[in-house]
Parts: C-alpha cells; sequence; structure tokens
C-alpha cells in the first residue's frame, strides 16, 4: 500500500476510485460511460443535484446561501470575488497569510483598493497574525482558512461587521464550520472534495448585484447560479468523483465525524516531531494546521537520506513546499490513521539509527 500524503491533487478514498473507474465503463445502466453522456441528461442532472444537496448537507448550510460548481480553480475566485464584490473606489481587507492570500489581494487590486490589516510575510508565514483591525468601511474581509504551503490554519473566524470571505480550499469538509458567519467560501475541489477541475463557492445571496460593474457571464456569481451550475457544460467527470466522494464522506458520519479523526492524525503525528529530536515543527504551535504538517530536520543534511528513507516504505508526498523545504505531510480525509502511523515509526527507526 502507498501512503500518499501529497498536497493536492491528492488521496480519495479507495471505494471512491473502484466506483469512478466502474462509471468510465459504464455510468448507470445507460449503456455509456460517464465520459460520453450528455451534461443535460436527467441522469447527469441528477449528479449535479445530488452533490449541491450532499454539500449543504454535510456543511449544514443555512437557508439563503447558493452552493455553485464553477472552474477555474481557487485561483479564478481570487478575481471573480473581487469582481462581483468590490466596486471600484471601494477597499477590501485581506490577512495575509502566505502565498495564496497574497496572490488573491494582487488580483483584488485591479478592481479596488486593497488594505492589508495584517501579514506574517517578513516570518515567511510561520504564524497567524493576531490582533488586527478590520475597518467597519471595507467592502469585505477576506482570508485563507488554511495554509497548504506552511502549515498555519485558522480555526476561528476573524471578528468583524463586515462580510467575511474565506478560501478554503485545503481545509473545507475536514472541519465543523458555520457557514452563517460567511459571505462566501470558494475551494478548489482537488483537496477533500473530490479531483481537480471543479470549483466549489457556497454565496449568500443577499451580496450579489450591488455593483454596477460590467462582469463577463462566466465570471457573473448570479448568472452561474441563476445557471444552476451549468451556464456551460460542467467539468462533468469531476462532478461525478465528487458527488462519490461526499457519499462516501456522508456514510462516514460527515464532517463531524471526520474531524475526530482528523484531530487524532494531526495530534499523533505532531506528538512525534515534538518528542523526536531529529525534527521539529515550522510555524508556531497555536497555529498549526491539521492537514498539512511542516517539519524540518535539525540536521538538514539528514533531510534527503529521511526521505529516501521514507520513499522505501512507500510513504509518498511529503518533500516540502520550496519556499518552507524539510517535510510536508498533508492529511486530508481519505488518508487512514495507519498511514500516519506508518509515517511515525518510519520517524522512530530512523531516529534510532542516527542517535
Ligand atoms: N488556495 C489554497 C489554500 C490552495 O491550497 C491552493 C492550491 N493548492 C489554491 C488556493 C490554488 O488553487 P487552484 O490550483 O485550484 O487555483
Amino acid at each position: 500500500m502507498t501512503h500518499n500524503f501529497g498536497a493536492g491533487p491528492c488521496i480519495l478514498p479507495q471505494e471512491v476510485f473502484k466506483q469512478a473507474s466502474q462509471a468510465v465503463l459504464e455510468f448507470n445502466g445507460t449503456g455509456l460511460s460517464i465520459l460520453e453522456i450528455s451534461h443535460r441528461t436527467p441522469e447527469f442532472e441528477a449528479v449535479v443535484d445530488e452533490t449541491v444537496r450532499l454539500v449543504k448537507e454535510l456543511l449544514n448550510v443555512p437557508e439563503g446561501y447558493s452552493v455553485v460548481l464553477l472552474q477555474g480553480g481557487a485561483s479564478l475566485q481570487f478575481a471573480m470575488v473581487p469582481m462581483n464584490l468590490l466596486a471600484e473606489g471601494e477597499t477590501a481587507a485581506y490577512l495575509n497569510t502566505g502565498v495564496w492570500a497574497t496572490k488573491a489581494l494582487k488580483e483584488a487590486k485591479i478592481f479596488g483598493n486593497v488594505n492589508v490589516v495584517a501579514s506574517s510575510k517578513d516570518d515567511n508565514f510561520t504564524f497567524i497574525p493576531k490582533d488586527f483591525e478590520i475597518p467597519s468601511d471595507s467592502a469585505y474581509f477576506h482570508y485563507t482558512s488554511n495554509n497548504t504551503i506552511y502549515g498555519t490554519e485558522l480555526m476561528t473566524v476573524p471578528e468583524t461587521s463586515v462580510p467575511v470571505v474565506c478560501d478554503m480550499s485545503s481545509d473545507i469538509f475536514s472541519r465543523v464550520i458555520d457557514v452563517s458567519q460567511f459571505s462566501l467560501i470558494y475551494a478548489g475541489a482537488q483537496k477533500n472534495m473530490g479531483p481537480a477541475g471543479l470549483t466549489l463557492a457556497i454565496v449568500k445571496d443577499e451580496i450579489l448585484g450591488k455593483i454596477d460593474r460590467k462582469i463577463p457571464s462566466m465570471l457573473d456569481y448570479k448568472v452561474q447560479i441563476d445557471g444552476g451550475s451549468m451556464y456551460n457544460t460542467p467539468p462533468v467527470f469531476a462532478i461525478y468523483v465528487s458527488m462519490l466522494n461526499l457519499r462516501w464522506l456522508k456514510s462516514k458520519g460527515g464532517v463531524a465525524e471526520i474531524e475526530k479523526e482528523n484531530i487524532s492524525k494531526s495530534e499523533a503525528l505532531y506528538k512525534e516531531i515534538d518528542r523526536n529530536p531529529l525534527f521539529k515543527g515550522t510555524c508556531s504551535i497555536e497555529d498549526r494546521s491539521r492537514m498539512n504538517v511542516c517539519f524540518v530536520m535539525e540536521n538538514p543534511e539528514l533531510e534527503k537520506p529521511f526521505l529516501k528513507f521514507a520513499e522505501d516504505r512507500d510513504i509518498i508526498g511529503i518533500k516540502g513546499h520550496r519556499s518552507v523545504g524539510g517535510f510536508r505531510a498533508s492529511m486530508y480525509n481519505a488518508l487512514p490513521i495507519t498511514s500516519v502511523h506508518t509515517l511515525i515509526d518510519a520517524m522512530q527507526e530512523f531516529a534510532e539509527k542516527h542517535r
């Protein structure tokens, strides 16, 4: 068995792969592959409906919000958010906690003013800034809930009276959230939702239609919502696999249950990092992410040998992002706790050898 700690696209449940591969051969008794059916068939419309329903159910999305399936990745949302919500001359507040947040605020500057309320850039984003002010006349406040590259995560929503927009690409569906605290949530699917090619947005309806900029149809939330996520041809297969994955999550007991597993997995690995004299964590302890665990070795010369040692045990995807170095173990929903224990065992064995 390969232990896939990759940061994304990432591990999905084996049963999802099996069901998805079956549908490539024949989808739902149609005699056709999922890859050759029209997105306008009742069979596929049922897939979109179920996917949206599962998102609403699993995240407990309240009335007054629309769930919409888009393309272009989270990166297109960096632009779509200000295009739809930030009028020229207005200012949006951004918290800068990493590369993705930086890219998001760069796009916002095309459409209006950006106020970076706090940043941990000078410390290579090793912590989440606290005690910042969000001016009450901001058009919205944007933050990244989980910083995939640095391994930091905001578990609570910063206090503010302005609409909150959140990039949840790498921790959505990993823990219970209160959607009513947000005006807009978006996420590239390719972590805990499904394969790459699909982007999820959860939009509070009342925030739309407030600015008079002309917006291209494809980039207009209202057009996409009114089109039922089918304004144009949607990413049929990515939606289908996401539906299977959300069904799997529901069968596991939903987000509250998977959150317990995610807590156990991350606690076990952080405990080893803190205990093992060869390793150390890279970010401030109170901001540690459950999804992406970043660590380095006290002696950097041992990093290459440890990577090889891990690979020999079928542990893959743990090389850290180039801007942090060392290691990053991404532990998304589908990663079994047995894989985490295999990594911990490897760290212990390696430490025994290098005492
Ligand atoms: N935001 C976060 C938090 C991410 O982790 C990523 C990608 N890993 C992105 C945005 C960019 O997503 P995409 O590649 O879907 O544009």
